[in-house]
């Protein structure tokens, strides 16, 4: 077994008590790149170089002594590339950004730099994240280390599937619309998006601002704990940050479900879901049952809703987000007569279909006349979902379905067809529009591919989120799988 198949708390053991030194396990994660990343294309930058950097230095500070309480302390990681990186270009899968090399660091990359992460590389995604299988990258698709036929997910796909294949120790993705849960389904690995708030998107490449929001891909819900304790907290560079105390997250893992309230929301069990999907969850929810947890149903009515209404919101918001790359500020330009002709030249040479799509539909929705009739009248359904959500949290401490109503799908399948394509978010959107935390985990396989379990929760309370979890995990070992590749 490659060193590169530990966990986060495995790794920090060992390069506590001296067994391994984080060049070693720096390398091992190279070497597994090196041996499989022509087939699985996880990445679009690879940082050798700095990595070994970091692990040498990493390697120097445990011998002076830090490293007490730091478990990140040497360990690689992989970084969604719509995270800015000082130094290390930043494309956001677009051709309009492939040169782009940011002079600074975001919050969630400094806050793991400062904790002696290893930064291996940038890794693939849609384009500026839009998108569920990673087939809408400017560059290329990542395939499924499950099946190198099948899609990871999206858009965080590259996130995905790097852990999957142990071409890192963990990694970061965002979750705009299911953007982390998806493709942590579809790969086998655990991925949680914290509540909106949570985590600062100081340098992460806008989508949908008022949906956005940062998380790790780990090997287990420990490790998921051990990455949060690391991200979350308030920071002056994004104001919708959030000033509440940040608990150690660990120290939810308490090992039993006795008393919690699972509630299972009917709609999420709804025509489209794959007969293996809802046999492998619904066997999960045994698991918690046996654990202690009382599970009983529950209704979420405006769940249908949600998708429709984050197709109007998330593209309105990209059309203003994405309106900066112009070629004039970011390098990449095309040149015509007048500046309204570059402009026109250089985003229609550098935005892929998908991302023109959103700002076409953005844009529409914005417009006068149909702001209101559109834009407005989504947010008001928003408010709904939230407020279904919140009854919904009076009588539970959790809710558990699907993560993806199918287990990964082929690539081309599903490129023609922009509704279908969407549909893949369906079990995951409802959660973003209400700003919850939510988490998949792998709960076992279907047709030989990975099926995810989402978990969610009230808003804040990612610890139970992780503690039911971790509790699902010491009674299972489908996190502990790994695709043969
Ligand atoms: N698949 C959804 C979309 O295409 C969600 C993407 C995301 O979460 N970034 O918009």
């Amino acid at each position: 077994m490659s060193l590169a198949a530990l966990t986060v708390h495995e790794a920090a053991k060992l390069l506590a008590g001296g067994e391994i030194s984080s060049v070693e396990l720096t390398t091992a994660a190279l070497e597994r790149i090196e041996q499989l990343d022509a087939r699985v294309k996880a990445y679009v930058t690879l940082t050798p170089e700095l990595a070994l950097e970091q692990a040498r230095a990493a390697d120097a500070a445990r011998a002076g002594g830090e490293g007490a309480g730091q478990p990140l302390l040497g360990v690689p990681v992989a970084l969604k590339d719509v995270l800015v990186t000082e130094g290390v270009r930043t494309t956001c899968s677009s051709r309009i950004l492939e040169s782009y090399v940011p002079v600074y660091d975001g919050t969630a990359v400094a806050r793991l730099r400062s904790r002696g992460a290893v930064f291996l590389g940038k890794t693939n995604c849609d384009e500026f994240a839009m998108g569920s299988s990673t087939e809408n990258s400017g560059f290329f698709p990542t395939h499924n280390p499950w099946d190198l036929d099948t899609v990871p997910g999206g858009s965080s796909g590259g996130s995905a599937a790097a852990v999957a294949a142990d071409e890192c120790i963990y990694s970061l993705g965002t979750d705009t619309g299911g953007s982390i849960r998806q493709p942590a389904a579809l790969c086998g690995v655990t991925g949680i998006k914290p509540t909106y708030g949570r985590i600062s998107r100081f340098g992460l490449v806008a989508f949908a601002s008022s949906l956005d929001q940062i998380g790790p891909f780990t090997k287990d819900a420990e490790d998921a704990a051990l990455v949060l304790n690391a991200l979350c907290g308030r920071d002056v560079m994004d104001s919708t940050s959030v000033g509440r105390p940040v608990p150690d997250f660990a120290a939810a893992l308490t090992g039993d479900l006795a008393g919690v309230r699972v509630g299972v929301p009917s709609e999420y069990f709804a025509a489209g879901l794959e007969p293996g999907v809802e046999a492998a969850v619904r066997e999960a929810l045994k698991v918690l049952e046996r654990a202690g947890a009382v599970v009983d149903e529950c209704s979420l009515p405006s769940t249908d809703y949600a998708l429709d209404t984050y197709y109007i919101i998330a593209p309105a918001e990209a059309s203003a987000n994405l309106a900066r790359f112009d070629g004039v500020r970011y390098g990449f330009s095309k040149e015509a007569s007048d500046v309204w002709g570059e402009y026109n030249a250089t985003r229609e040479a550098g935005f892929g279909a998908e991302v023109k799509r959103r700002i076409i539909l953005g844009t529409y929705v914005l417009s006068a006349g149909y702001y209101d009739a559109y834009y407005l009248k989504a947010q008001k359904v928003r408010t709904l979902i939230k407020q279904e959500f919140d009854a919904a949290f009076e009588r539970f401490d959790v809710l558990v379905a699907p993560t993806s109503p199918s287990v990964a799908f082929r690539i081309g399948e599903k490129t023609n067809d922009p509704l279908a394509m969407y549909l893949s978010d369906v079990l995951t959107i409802p959660v973003n529009m209400a700003g919850l935390p939510g988490m998949s985990i792998p709960c076992g396989l279907s047709d030989g591919l990975p099926v995810g379990l989402q978990i969610i929760g009230r808003a804040f309370d990612e610890e139970t989120v992780l503690r039911v979890g971790h509790c699902y995990q010491q009674q299972t070992d489908f996190h502990r799988q790994r695709p043969a590749l």
